[in-house]
């Protein structure tokens, strides 16, 4: 049972609330990993808003100002999450950098946190639940969410240019009552944040979030993109083209399924040696050779790789990828996501002598019903999540990770929000 407690930094309509309904009630839970967490319950289902700390982009570019935000109580098939740790991936920075309407605005969307409040409707979470956020979400009642094949709901699937929640077209986040608008439906640069039911994953309890809160996006999408499309056998070879977060991603995923050669593709050398964490066991640096990648890879391999994986998203390594892959039997899996304007071009010669492509959003994970079983296999020590975590900072420092970002350093850099 909760204990009767202090809310310690609790401000604004909060204590207002508490003045006007004798229903609510202030209590602090003790969770395995984070000691006492301060908690607001409500009997009548009012439940405050919370004024805390978010790292706001105010516009295109700009590094990120703390403030003090407002942030609204759940509403239905909404809650509110405390994020505990968060993590910078590279689509933050794309849209933190893209001169797009929607500012000001709370980036984030890896993260782990702790549920606070729940909305109206709202039965598969309650407060006290460790949760990851997802950028895309699972409604579990939509065509897509029904079908054993799709991930790509059609409620929640990821929308870049909202910035409101679906359920009323409205930010939960303000500042004196000028809106701030949210990002991918978790804005998790914030100590608090509201997000639709649908959009977060409820896990293990006993997982430490700050290495798990890595699997709200791209590590899963990596390693999905091995292990639930691309489908290597014991014993295969794997290529895997760009050894960034995701493509190590998806090397790791190649050496859980058990590929005996992975061979990581990548134009920057200094990326090499921190690969074979991963378990690549070659490179090649498509610099290095005067004739196209995929002869080269040919060469390497007796006419082709089993598999290959690419997640650099430019046009020409996606058609090295898949005419890398051995005729009879070669797959290959585009993660990478293209420039808009680009074209895939190759012979149709290469489909026909039965080589085959596909595409992946997401790594195929089931955000919700599918993450907390990925959760497990960090849990069983099959999946090694501490090797992608490479620096860490306060939130106060949120700015240093943009910049790590920037000058290609690490991998992830984890930003802790109680500091
Ligand atoms: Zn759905
Ligand atoms: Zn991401």
């Amino acid at each position: 049972m909760p204990t009767a407690g202090k809310v310690i930094k609790c401000k604004g309509q909060l204590q207002m609330f508490s003045k006007l309904s004798p229903f609510v009630v202030f209590y602090q839970i003790k969770t395995v990993h984070f000691g006492w967490i301060n908690m607001v319950l409500c009997a009548n289902s009012l439940i405050g808003c919370w004024i805390r700390a978010a790292a706001v982009a105010w516009e295109a570019g700009k590094p990120l100002s703390m403030e003090e935000v407002e942030v609204a109580p759940p509403q239905a098939m909404e809650v509110r999450v405390k994020i505990l740790f968060t993590s910078l991936c590279h689509t933050d920075v794309y849209f933190w950098e893209a001169k797009t309407p929607v500012f000001p605005r709370i980036f984030g969307h890896e993260a782990g946190g702790i549920v606070e409040s729940v909305g109206e409707g709202v039965t598969d979470v309650a407060p006290g639940d460790h949760v990851l956020p997802v950028f895309t979400g699972e409604c579990k009642e939509c065509a897509h969410c029904k079908s054993a094949e799709s991930n790509m709901c059609d409620l929640l699937r990821i929308n870049t240019d909202r910035g409101v929640m679906i359920g009323d077209g409205k930010s939960r986040f303000s500042i004196n009552g000028k809106p701030i608008y949210h990002f991918v439906g978790t804005s998790t640069f914030s100590e608090y944040t509201v997000m639709h039911v649908g959009c977060v994953a409820k896990i293990n309890p006993e997982a430490p979030l700050d290495k798990v809160c890595v699997l709200s996006c791209g590590i899963s999408t990596g390693l999905g993109a091995s292990i639930n499309v691309a489908k290597p056998p014991k014993g295969s070879t794997v290529a895997v083209f760009g050894l960034g977060a995701v493509g190590l991603a998806a090397a790791e995923g190649a050496r859980i399924a058990g590929a005996s050669r992975i061979i990581g593709v990548d134009l920057n050398p200094n990326r090499f040696e921190e690969a074979r964490k991963f378990g690549c066991t070659e490179f090649v640096n498509p610099k290095d050779h005067s004739k196209p990648v995929q002869e080269v890879l040919a060469e390497m391999t007796n006419g082709g790789v089993d598999r290959s994986v690419e997640c650099t998203g430019n046009i020409n390594a996606m058609i090295q990828a898949f005419e890398c892959v051995h005729d009879g039997w070669g797959v290959a899996v585009l993660v990478g996501v293209p420039h808009k304007d680009a074209e895939f071009k190759t012979h149709p010669m290469n489909f026909l002598n039965e080589r085959t492509l596909k595409g992946t959003f997401f790594g195929n994970f089931k955000p919700r019903t599918d993450l907390p079983n990925v959760v497990e296999l960090y849990m069983k020590k099959e999946l090694e999540l501490e090797k992608f975590i490479t620096h860490t900072v306060p939130f106060s420092e949120i700015n240093k990770a943009f910049d790590l970002m920037a000058k290609g350093e690490g991998i992830r850099c984890i930003i802790r929000m109680d500091h």
